[in-house]
């Protein structure tokens, strides 16, 4: 266990998101980060990435944008920022932290897989800095509760500041959609599980061909199942689940190598 949060008073920290760089929760995450630490980087998407993945562009050239001193866009994915961020924009000098978000919209459950937010956490991890992913929950793309995330921020940080975590374990917090004060406190969870049934519209192009987009996805939950991320917000808690880039099933992998029954 060698990863923890740096010492954030002297830390430089790179942010970013998946929502796009002009995204509310980006200029939020850097207004509630900014004054606990010596310098805040941001390096993110020119446009939203939401459900990008752990994508990363390999077949066309990437610009940067200097937006101004310390706030760069890049034509890409929230991976190919975290990679041009530390490659270049801070070349000089490694952050210390790498934070993603805050996102619009939950990541929880399976989420994890499509998320952009997620990946750039990843990504962090992968060049070796410790991450955190932050996201919103709601349920309401209009009116998303960003004073719940804003408020907690600081406790969140500060729960998480205590601990250490392996080097390839990053940390995922999502916040209720619930008002700041009627937040339940943090929770420490697992991963929850959701079979996600995505509602496909089709129709027909001005130019008569067909087309088909994926519409809103509907999550069939099991709330009940205690200690998940799911259950966490559902009940109205933040949600802190460390997740590992290792995606091996050890009891399959065990009963594999036992051969045939
Ligand atoms: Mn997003």
């Amino acid at each position: 266990m060698k990863d923890r949060l740096p010492d954030l008073a002297r830390a430089r920290v790179l942010i970013t998101n998946d929502d796009g760089v002009n995204a509310p929760g980006l200029k939020l995450l850097e207004r509630v980060i900014r004054p606990l630490v010596r310098e805040v980087w941001v390096v993110a998407p020119e446009t939203e990435q939401s459900a990008a993945g752990h994508s990363l562009t390999l077949r066309r050239p990437l610009r940067l944008r200097k937006i101004s001193g310390r706030r760069f866009a890049v034509d890409g994915t929230p991976t190919d920022c975290v990679l041009l961020g530390v490659k270049k924009v801070l070349e000089d000098r490694p952050p210390d932290l790498v934070l993603s978000g805050i996102n619009r919209g939950g990541n929880l459950g399976e989420d994890v897989t499509y998320s952009g937010t997620i990946a750039a956490a990843m990504e962090a991890t992968l060049l070796g800095f410790p991450a955190v992913a932050l996201s919103q929950v709601s349920d309401d793309r209009r009116a998303v509760k960003w004073a719940t995330a804003e408020h907690w921020f600081g406790p969140v940080l500060d729960s998480l500041s205590a601990h250490s975590w392996p080097p390839n374990v990053f940390i995922n917090v999502n916040f209720p959609d619930v008002p700041a004060r009627s937040v339940k406190g943090i929770e420490i969870t697992r991963q929850g599980q959701r079979k996600i049934s995505g509602d496909l519209k089709e129709g027909v192009d001005p130019r008569g061909e067909t087309f088909y987009w994926i519409g809103t996805q509907r999550f069939l939950e099991d709330p009940r199942r205690r200690g998940t991320d799911l259950n966490a917000v559902k009940r109205g808690a933040i949600s802190i689940t460390p997740l590992t880039l290792d995606l091996t099933h050890g009891a399959t992998v065990r009963a594999l190598r036992k051969g045939p029954p």
